[in-house]
């Protein structure tokens, strides 16, 4: 049995900013519509989305007799303009970092568990909600109030039970929308479940695989991805 302190203990002192743990079950389609984006077309040519999905959504899938998701989240530093490259982009790849936090954590716990960093089929940004960490934006990313959406994850799937598990925290988005506003290619939704459509967004044609922008999509000025629907967010105004 994990206790939840130490793990969250631990995994500061492996250097990650936050840490939280969720039951390890199914997530439902009103907590990631993966299922309805896909039925859209909204992934435009990341076919691989739409392979693996009930693994996405269930990490028990992922590693059989899974029992925790520890969810882990390491800040970067907020850009300070827009324009150019996008801020995950400035600084070092964070999967090397991340991965060997998550490598570390596992071993100073002495647990079997599956480190996932965006190359593994988990929905990361859902399961960092359910661990307490943040809420879905409007711009499809995590929120945290601490850092706003500035943050990378990592998790560790495990099969070990844990005395204690985080529960979500509610939307700080309310009726805001300014990252909606924000986008010149209105990729993001109003209302109802926050998704993104892949087609219409910058970012999607400049990272990582450049593709060729259609005709009308404005880039705001960035050549590589695109923030401008994150530096409309005011939980990333408070982190700057
Ligand atoms: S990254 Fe840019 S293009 Fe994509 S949704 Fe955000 S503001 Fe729109
Ligand atoms: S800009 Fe507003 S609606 Fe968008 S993620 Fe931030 S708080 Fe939510």
């Amino acid at each position: 049995m994990l206790n939840s302190d130490e793990v969250k203990r631990l995994a500061l002192e492996v250097g990650f900013d936050a840490c939280g743990i969720a039951r390890a079950d199914c997530l439902a389609d009103d907590e990631y519509p993966l299922r309805h984006w896909l039925e859209r077309g909204w992934n435009a040519e990341m076919g691989y989305m739409g392979r693996n999905v009930d693994m996405r959504l269930d990490p028990r899938l992922l590693v059989p007799g899974a029992r925790s998701v520890i969810c882990c989240v390491s800040a970067y530093p907020p850009p300070t303009d827009t324009g150019g490259t996008a801020a995950f982009a400035q600084t070092r790849d964070y999967h090397t970092d991340i991965k060997r936090m998550l490598f570390a954590l596992r071993d100073r716990l002495g647990i079997e568990a599956k480190p996932c960093c965006d190359t593994v089929p988990i929905a990361d940004k859902h399961w960092a909600v359910r661990a307490g960490l943040g809420w879905i934006g409007r711009h499809t990313l995590l929120v945290t109030p601490q850092w706003g959406s500035w943050v990378n994850l990592g998790e560790l799937v495990a099969t070990e039970e844990c005395d204690h598990y985080d529960t979500p925290m509610p939307s700080g988005c309310d009726d805001c929308g300014q990252c909606v506003a924000a986008c010149p290619n209105q990729a993001l939704t109003p209302d109802g479940p926050p998704m993104l459509d892949a087609r219409r967004c910058t970012s999607y044609y400049t990272t990582p695989r450049p593709r060729p922008l259609p005709d009308g999509l404005d880039t705001g000025g960035y050549t590589y991805g695109c923030d401008l629907c994150q530096f409309a967010c005011p939980f990333n105004r408070l982190s700057l």
